[in-house]
């Protein structure tokens, strides 16, 4: 269902791409009164009700926001899938500065529209995004989640997400090395934000030897002055980094034709958000390669997983050990993936959809 007046031909151009990859629903919101321009996507909802941030972003065109909300809605319905959550997948995007656009009655109204969706989208933070926003989403909608601790909610993910990386990474040294010890490996880190701290912490508790790097110095050095054991290396330098494992716990499309041709390690592990430059391609480079790549959203799934718990009454060690299923989860896929001899990102893939078919196919859906 589009809710939505299009002009004449355009309706085929949201609903022709909505088909591509089976988008439910996209909800178009407009409110002069507060100059809200937002796009709701909701992609499958087999499963529960569809979770997902709504970003704050200036995009150039509505086009580009379109093509990002329904990219980002689809990739929460393979990340619940695969966690095992009874969650669909759901993304909102608002077109506009987060830094001079934002007012009280702009987040009101638009927790009135996802409201309107009766629980079939549950919102939460992401980028642009903070406290005082879900303050006001709230007031008008009980369908948010991933709320602070001072507001009754999960607090910050970033702690169980690093716990998921953690074992994934153990995972992937499994069935890479042979064992899930990770003493005495060589790990890079890029990225010295919530995750990267508390995946540092993780490794040097295990005695892995871990090289770190941020485009911040004052960051790296409170990290330094906590764990002295590590090495602190130059952004740049970290793709040509001697290691075994190589973390990406900052941005996305860090593997890419360029760091492909750098990269040493023999495995990729981390937090990061879309990693795969080009999934199709570098899914299969990777492979070729030798490396054993841990797709990104089996082992970044701590997040969600822990705002899922928010919503069954919040139980930070339920999360936790929920979360440490990412470590079979994510040697089943490995699995698959030789045997089958496709990329990882594929094998997990299939497996997310497989979940999805059946409990549809039962007729079980939400
Ligand atoms: P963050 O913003 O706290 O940390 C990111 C860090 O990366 C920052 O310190 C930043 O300075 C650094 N950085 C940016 N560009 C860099 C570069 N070119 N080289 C080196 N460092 C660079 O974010 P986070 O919460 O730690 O999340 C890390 C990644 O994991 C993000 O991509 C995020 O989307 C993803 N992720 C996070 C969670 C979560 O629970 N926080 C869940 C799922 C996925």
């Amino acid at each position: 269902m589009v809710n939505t007046e299009t002009k004449a031909g355009s309706a085929e151009v949201v609903l022709g791409r909505m088909e591509k990859h089976d988008h439910e629903e996209v909800l178009f919101c407009f409110d002069r009164a507060t100059g809200l321009k937002a796009i709701i996507a909701i992609h499958d909802t087999t499963l529960g009700p569809a979770l997902g941030g709504t970003r704050m972003w200036p995009y150039a065109t509505e086009a580009e926001a379109l093509q990002d909300v329904l990219r980002l809605s689809r990739g929460m319905t393979y990340k619940s899938s695969l966690a095992g959550l009874d969650l669909g997948g759901g993304k909102a995007v608002i077109i506009g500065d987060a830094r001079t656009q934002k007012t009280e009655a702009m987040f009101r109204r638009f927790g009135q529209f996802v409201d309107s969706l009766n629980g079939r989208y549950i919102t939460a933070e992401d980028v642009g995004m903070s406290t005082t926003e879900m303050v006001n989403i709230l007031k008008e909608t009980k369908n948010v989640a991933g709320l602070p601790e001072e507001m009754g909610g999960s607090g910050d993910p970033s702690p169980v997400t690093a716990y998921g990386v953690y074992c994934g990474m153990k995972a992937a040294a499994k069935t890479a090395y042979g064992s899930d010890d990770l003493s005495g490996r060589k790990v890079s880190i890029q990225g010295a934000g919530n995750v990267g701290k508390g995946l540092v912490a993780l490794l040097v508790k295990d005695g892995a030897s871990v090289f770190l790097t941020d485009i911040h110095d004052d960051k790296l050095a409170a990290i330094k002055a906590e764990f002295p054991a590590i090495t602190l290396v130059k952004p740049e330098e970290v793709y040509d980094l001697d290691v075994d494992i190589y973390s990406p716990c900052a941005l996305g499309a860090t593997v890419n034709d360029d760091t492909l041709k750098r990269l040493k390690c023999s495995v990729i592990a981390g937090a990061a958000n879309n990693q795969l430059a080009d999934e199709g391609v570098h899914g299969k480079a990777v492979m070729k390669k030798g490396i054993l790549y841990a797709p990104d959203f089996l082992i970044n799934a701590g997040g969600i997983i822990n705002c899922a718990w928010e919503r069954k009454g919040y139980n930070r060690k339920a999360a936790l050990n929920q979360t440490e299923g990412i470590y079979a989860t994510a040697l089943r896929i490995f699995k698959a993936s030789a045997e089958l001899a496709i990329p990882t990102y594929l094998a997990a893939n299939q497996a997310a959809e497989h979940r999805i078919s059946s409990i549809r196919e039962a007729g079980l859906r939400f």
